[in-house]
């Protein structure tokens, strides 16, 4: 299954990526995770992003695409992923678009996170406390307000874009964590009963 959770900063989708993860063994493809790594180990694309990250704003296409270009060839993908901040925009999505084409594969579902703006920063601000090593250095109020910016004007007319071909799902990322994974299985129709996809 080759899946995109879509929704805004702080709505849960690398947690529920994760759950997914564990339960039915596909691989979590997160672009903030793999351009923070970069940035840790000081490679050319870290340096490139370091900055842009940590005001809130968007890194490259170009990078971003080939990192998933790459990342999506790798053999522990052939069984299905799950794309976690990633496309994050209609020129993103079109490029994810022909990749898949060009392999004569392509998306099975993009489900939408929904939660209200509002809620987004306590929930940032509680994952900056919880951590491990230390806040992102974008988990902070002025690089939330410009990353909450940047997704209204450029990612979410990916919704319009995906609905349109008849792939999107959405499921309420206020309700507790539990109940949004369970939502989730739902409408992908996966099953934990066997632990693997129904
Ligand atoms: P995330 O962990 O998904 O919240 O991403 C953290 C930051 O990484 C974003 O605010 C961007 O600066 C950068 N980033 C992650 N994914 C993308 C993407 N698909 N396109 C552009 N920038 C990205």
């Amino acid at each position: 299954m080759k899946l995109i959770l879509l929704g805004p900063p702080g709505a849960g989708k690398g947690t529920q990526a994760q759950r997914l993860q564990e339960s039915f063994g596909l691989v979590q493809l997160s672009t903030g995770d793999m351009l923070r790594a970069a940035v840790k180990a000081g490679t050319d694309i870290g340096k490139q992003a370091e900055a842009i990250m940590a005001r809130g704003d968007m890194v490259p296409d170009a990078v971003v695409v080939g990192i998933i270009a790459d990342r999506i060839a790798q053999p522990d993908a052939k069984n299905g992923y799950i794309l976690d901040g990633f496309p994050r925009n209609v020129a993103q999505a079109e490029a994810l678009d022909a990749m898949l084409a060009g392999k004569g594969d392509k998306l099975d579902a993009v489900v939408e996170l929904e939660v209200d703006d509002k809620i987004l920063l306590s929930r940032i601000e509680t994952r900056a406390a919880q951590t491990v090593g230390g806040p992102r250095a974008d988990d902070n109020a002025e690089a939330l307000a410009k990353r909450l910016k940047v997704y209204h004007e450029q990612t979410a007319p990916l919704t319009a874009y995906y609905k349109s071909r008849g792939v999107l799902k959405g499921v309420d990322g206020m309700s507790d964590i539990n109940d949004v994974t369970r939502q989730l299985e739902a409408v992908l129709g996966l099953t934990t009963k066997k632990g693997k996809l129904a």
